[in-house]
């Protein structure tokens, strides 16, 4: 069956066309600046040329409708008809408590998923225009939401709740959710198969460093902690994103730089992070090209964001009384390795030992520790669209 994997955000919209019996990639692109000015749809076939086209986009159902045009194309499309997506599979960012694993997209469920609109103002909605969008095309296709919370929903009271008044998280929900967890799930898993152990039996650091960026503890197969919280602004030191901070600088900094609540989350959401450290980029690329050329702002964010990383590690090591794999993974994870060589090296308490050719290597699942290292360290590609593939197949 062939799986289109949606990913919609408020003016951009990912997809992949995905083969699930043999999971290669029949097609895949992004439609930007919906309704706005000066849209393109990008579509790239697997065995073709990539074409970017400027085409309006008024609203998602267009941009969806050009996203099928582009799969169904008769010179440069992957599929003859409509009749050829047996399935959509949508990507939604917050399942609050309700949806503790995907869902078949009932109106019912996208019900409860609007219930969850408020933990994810930005997110949330934009993801419903796209279900809505692809139900109003493809009127008979069954449709999945997979959500970056749901993995994390095992996550135990002492994990999830914060100290702040019980009545907040009874009426309002505040509470840690996590996200991510399409990514966390499957390098977890994949990572118990790279060790040759069951999955059950293992206790798993997996740290996704990309531009978001978070980590999880998975105990026996379940999430039993993970950085990010209500929000994704909670844990590391991200690209723009401060990460965890005392509450109170909220205050002092509306003060002194006479800003109101949005000005001050503007700030912590947008220009923190190693961005708002080395005052260079959000880039990890450039960062280190930075430091390594001398400025000295772009080496203290890089030893910041390290730190932060190596101070979870120690406590989910703690969390689960002990770890027996750490595997790295998205953007930074997968192909920063003087990053996992950095954070590795305060890892000897763990007796952990990296080999250096093997870290070196790119593009696969690989064991980067020695044979003698106490915890395997691994690097495992993410694959989020393929993830959401398989659990859209799983229930349809
Ligand atoms: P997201 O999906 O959150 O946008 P990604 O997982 O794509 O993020 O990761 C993007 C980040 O990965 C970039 O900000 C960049 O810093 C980092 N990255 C990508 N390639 C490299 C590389 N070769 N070396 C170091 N960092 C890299």
């Amino acid at each position: 069956m062939n799986i289109l994997v949606i990913n919609c955000g408020s003016s951009s919209l990912k997809y992949q066309l995905i083969n699930s019996d043999t999971e290669a990639v029949l097609a895949k692109g992004l439609c930007e600046r919906i309704g706005i000015e000066g849209s393109q749809i990008t579509y790239q076939p697997a065995d073709g040329e990539k074409e970017v086209n400027v085409s309006p986009m008024p609203t998602h159902t267009q941009a969806i409708k050009l996203v099928l045009d582009a799969l169904t194309n008769a010179k440069t499309g992957v599929i003859a008809s409509l009749a050829e997506v047996g399935a959509v599979g949508h990507r939604v960012v917050h399942g609050g408590e309700k949806f503790t694993s995907s869902t078949l997209l009932t109106e019912e469920a996208i019900a409860a998923i609007e219930e969850c609109n408020d933990l994810a103002p930005l997110h949330n909605p934009a993801n419903l225009i796209g279900i809505r969008a692809c139900q109003e095309l493809m009127p008979n296709v069954p449709m999945v939401a997979v959500f970056d919370t749901a993995f994390h929903q095992t996550m135990p009271e002492e994990a999830y709740l914060y100290g702040l008044p019980y009545e907040y998280y009874e009426n309002y929900k505040v509470r840690r959710y996590g996200f991510h967890g399409t990514s966390h799930s499957f390098v977890s898993k994949r990572a118990a198969e790279v060790a040759g152990k069951p999955y059950e039996d293992l206790k798993i650091i997996v740290c996704h460093l990309g531009n978001g960026a978070s980590l999880s503890a998975v105990k026996n197969g379940k999430s039993v902690d993970t950085s990010m919280g209500l929000t994704p602004l909670e844990g590391l030191i991200m690209g723009t994103r401060s990460g965890d901070m005392d509450p109170a600088i909220m205050e002092y900094i509306a003060k002194k730089e006479n800003l109101d609540i949005a000005g001050v989350m503007n700030v912590l959401n947008k220009k923190s992070g190693v961005l708002g450290l080395s005052g260079v980029s959000s880039d990890f690329r450039d960062l280190e090209e930075a430091a390594n050329a001398g400025n000295a702002r772009a080496e203290k964010a890089l030893k910041a964001y390290n730190y932060r990383v190596v101070k979870y590690i120690g406590a989910y090591a703690a969390a689960m009384d002990g770890v027996d794999v750490i595997a790295f993974t998205a953007g930074l994870g997968e192909n920063g390795k003087t990053t996992r060589k950095a954070i590795c090296e305060h890892l000897t308490y763990l007796g952990i030992k990296i080999d250096d050719e093997a870290n070196s290597v790119r593009g696969k699942d690989i064991v980067i520790s020695t044979p003698d290292s106490k915890v395997q360290v691994m690097v495992i590609p993410t694959n989020e669209e393929l993830a959401i593939a398989r659990e859209t197949l799983a229930l349809v």
